[in-house]
């Protein structure tokens, strides 16, 4: 799928909205958020829509990641930032709420008063050494 007429990503890359946008690649742009966490968050997108991120072809896939790459320490010193979170939020119950595969760079700096990402899941399954030997060997064999 290449674009959804319904999706507010696939009108910015079709310019039919407007965005603070700052890198432009071939399968792959980059924007600020329009409701900053933090100085400088920007989302980073493949032009193509897909709503998960394993549903991206491989050229977008690495359109994506090389975008994202090359964005973050141009993020952090442009707001001067002591570090950064990169994250996808990978699906409605993840907490996606546009459906258009969405890496943010969300800058930090120390003493800021948010939280690494460990606080985004809810709580903490408690499992045997049994229960992660079998995930591991599931994930193992379907990779
Ligand atoms: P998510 O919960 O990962 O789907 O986050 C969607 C993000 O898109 C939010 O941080 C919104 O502030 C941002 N957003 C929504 N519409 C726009 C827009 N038109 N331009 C820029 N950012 C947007
Ligand atoms: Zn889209």
């Amino acid at each position: 799928m290449t674009a959804a007429d319904d999706c507010v990503f696939c009108r910015i890359v079709e310019g039919e909205l407007p965005a603070r946008t700052v890198a432009e690649r071939d399968g792959a742009m980059a924007f600020l958020d329009a409701n900053p966490l933090a100085r400088g968050h920007t989302l980073v997108i493949p032009t193509a829509h897909h709503q998960h991120l394993q549903e991206l072809d491989g050229h977008s896939a690495h359109a994506l990641y090389e975008l994202l790459h090359d964005l973050v320490a141009v993020v952090e010193e442009s707001v001067g930032a002591d570090a950064s979170n990169v994250a996808f939020n990978n699906g409605p119950a993840a907490g996606q709420e546009v459906p258009h595969v969405h890496g943010h760079i969300i800058p930090r700096f120390e003493d800021d008063g948010g939280n690494p990402i460990h606080a985004v899941a809810g709580t903490p399954p408690e499992l045997s050494d049994e229960e992660l030997d079998d995930i591991a060997a599931d994930i193992a064999d379907r990779a």
